[in-house]
């Protein structure tokens, strides 16, 4: 891997000494739609969002620098500050308003203002309309001015390689984890203390930016700007790029510019002797038909493509670091959840009735009950996930019935889902290091700028400590999609003990495991209480529950049927009852 990036970026440098100027040219313009295309496989290919609005960020950042560098005489230099300032603002704005929709109506939305602000530069006196703005300077570096191509090749390539590492870094950080982690749903996300939508705005800002540079390079080096390079249809050609190439990783954002901008120079160059006077309508005939045969045969690009058959590095096991801070934890005995008259109903259905219960610090509360009794739904309600038609729920003497799912998680409680949550895609080890999001403070620039190393260094060895403790630090490099379904609740645990909580919630987590695990199971939950931890969980293995739980809390049909301690609990005729009805 490491000797092909070395290589590639030989290539890069040495390229003008043996091309033609004609080709320097198309490399001049291939880097910037690699720019373009870099920033979309962060947003469609991490992030989930596809959007065919990109040309219209190309063409602020282009329109910005033509206007101040024309109109009003500046420097291009300052003119890049103000492309990427006017073109993240409104990404910002944009972004805040839109990234809120959901699935194929954020896509629709995409298109719209793509669509909206194409309009305007064609429209917007002072920006030329229709004939757009010509003689616009040259870059200027110290005394030289990039003119010809040969030139400003150097600039636009730098760019897209410090592009690459730095968005290739990014993703290997914890603002980059919890964007890898936004595909799949917010609800694992947000449990786990990340502010989604937050996330998902910076990856909007972030693929502006990369736009912004592209549209100011295009400016500066077309030395003219009109609005068609910037309408809807090149936006869905940056898209195109992006996905050809690989949207999962950066790198597929220059190789995808490089295949479509080759492909389509040469379809020009051989269609007209095949069809002479058609070669416009057949160009797009040619090119649709070969998207075609790419979206069935290789849908996830060339360089994954191309990087299976590369050697791979092998992953390094973190070394020992100093630990991570850790919260105090409440005294053990005193009041730390407090359930009153919870309700909440889904239409007609009442799914928790008025239940009310407490958990002290330092207990193992167990909460069951048959099928469909509600638990998972009294979870969800004290985690956040979902909102109490009434009643109160009191956290660490903190109401948090109107309070976020991603507060709650950081104030300290984590936990695992009955239908387990990973992200199958991503690492072992990344799945953990998911979870310590709300410990770990270093944001995207650091995350991009590898000035976080002292606190990856130290949250990786942590990581590897938690999948100890859970026994699966030996499978920390492979997928988590690929652990059996036991091992993926093991996952949960350590993912959830990472965040060093103070409460642990546990749904169903013996659930799949043999029985070896899930005395080893119970072992781990004897020492996490040893150390203090609070635990509320909820399981149908009777022997597991009556063996490991402090109390023992039994709902039936949303409401509280029987609480106290196991043997209690178990000798209760209401609870005998109930059970011989039901689940045993
Ligand atoms: P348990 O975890 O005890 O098996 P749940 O809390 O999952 O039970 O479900 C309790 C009841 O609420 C069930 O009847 C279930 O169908 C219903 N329910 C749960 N979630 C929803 C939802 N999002 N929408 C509608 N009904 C729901
Ligand atoms: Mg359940």
């Amino acid at each position: 891997m490491r000797i092909a990036a070395v290589l590639a970026i030989l290539g890069i440098l040495t390229a003008p000494h043996f091309v033609s100027a004609f080709d320097v040219t198309l490399l001049n313009f291939i880097g910037i739609y690699a720019l373009v295309a870099i920033g979309l496989t962060l947003l469609t290919g991490v992030g989930g969002l596809v959007s065919f609005g990109q040309a219209a960020f190309v063409g602020i950042g282009a329109y910005s620098t033509a206007w101040l560098t024309t109109v009003e005489g500046q420097s291009p230099w300052l003119g890049l500050a103000f492309a990427i300032l006017l073109t993240c603002a409104v990404a910002a704005v944009l972004g805040a308003v839109t990234l809120r929709l959901k699935g194929h109506f954020l896509s629709l939305s995409t298109l719209a203002w793509g669509l909206a602000i194409g309009f305007c530069f064609g429209n917007i006196d002072g920006l030329g309309h229709f004939t757009g703005i010509a003689d616009i300077p040259p870059i200027r570096v110290g005394s030289l001015a990039l003119i010809g191509s040969g030139q400003i090749y150097y600039l636009i390539w730098a760019f897209v390689i410090a592009a690459v590492c730095l968005t290739h870094n990014l993703l290997d950080s914890r603002a980059g984890r919890a964007m890898r982690a936004l595909r799949g749903g917010n609800l694992l996300v947000e449990s786990l203390g990340v502010d989604a939508f937050r996330v998902r705005l910076t990856l909007f800002v972030i693929a502006a930016f990369l736009s912004a540079l592209s549209g100011w390079l295009y400016a500066h080096l077309s030395r003219y700007v009109s609005p068609s390079p910037f309408d809807v249809g090149m936006g869905i050609e940056y898209l195109m790029m992006a996905m050809v190439g690989g949207a999962a990783s950066p790198i597929g954002g220059v190789v995808g510019a490089a295949l479509i901008s080759i492909l389509k120079n040469s379809i020009q160059d051989y269609l007209p002797l095949l069809a002479k006077g058609l070669s416009g309508q057949l160009e797009i005939v040619v090119f649709s038909v070969l998207f075609i045969i790419f979206l069935q045969r290789a849908r996830d690009g060339v360089t994954p493509f191309i990087a299976k058959r590369l050697p791979k590095a092998k992953p390094i096991s973190p070394a020992p670091a100093p630990p991570l801070a850790q919260r105090s934890q409440p005294t053990p005995g005193a009041p730390l959840l407090q359930v009153r008259n919870a309700e909440r109903r889904f239409k007609g259905l009442i799914a928790v009735n008025q239940l009310s219960f407490d958990v002290a610090a330092g207990e193992i509360v167990a909460l069951i009950g048959p099928n469909g009794a509600g638990k998972s739904t009294m979870f969800n309600l004290l985690t956040g996930a979902l909102r109490l038609t009434s009643g109160s729920i009191i956290f660490n003497g903190r109401e948090v019935r109107s309070i976020s799912q991603c507060r709650i998680a950081r104030a300290g409680v984590a936990r695992t889902f009955q239908h387990v949550k990973l992200r199958p895609q991503m690492t072992v080890l990344d799945n953990v290091l998911l979870g310590a999001y709300g410990r770990l403070s270093s944001g995207v620039l650091a995350g991009a700028l590898r000035l976080n190393r002292a606190e990856e260094a130290r949250v990786r060895y942590e990581a590897l400590r938690q999948l100890e403790r859970v026994g699966l630090a030996e499978r920390a490099f492979d997928l988590a999609g690929n652990l059996p379904l036991g091992e993926q609740r093991l996952l949960e645990i350590a993912r959830a003990l990472i965040a060093d909580p103070i409460l642990l919630v546990l749904d169903e987590p013996a659930a799949g495991l043999r029985r070896q695990e899930k005395q080893a199971l119970a072992e781990l939950m004897r020492s996490l209480r040893a150390e203090r931890l609070t635990i509320l969980l909820v399981e149908h293995d009777m022997d597991f529950v009556m063996n490991l739980a402090d109390r023992v809390v039994v709902m039936e049909f949303g409401a509280k049927l029987s609480e106290g301690a196991p043997a209690q609990v178990r000798d209760d005729p209401r609870v005998q009852e109930a059970y011989l009805g039901g689940v045993a």
